[in-house]
């Protein structure tokens, strides 16, 4: 069975993405009906939590130990 555990978040500025706190600019990205240019390129705002996630932004799985 293929592993399908990331699903795609919702498209940047789309209601369902702004809904998970996407911070991304929605009339840049036709309020995330489709990618401005080119075809998949979304505008993504550095930061916005749904497209553009911190790697290290789990400060509290330490020290437990
Ligand atoms: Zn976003």
């Amino acid at each position: 069975m293929p592993k399908t555990e990331a699903p795609k978040p919702p498209n940047p500025g789309s209601d369902a993405a702004v809904a998970l706190g996407c911070t991304c600019a929605r009339m840049d990205n036709n309020h995330g009906r489709f990618a401005p240019w080119p075809p998949d390129g979304w505008w993504i705002t550095a930061g916005c939590p749904v497209h553009d996630p911190k790697p290290e932004a789990a400060p509290q799985t330490k020290g437990d130990r």
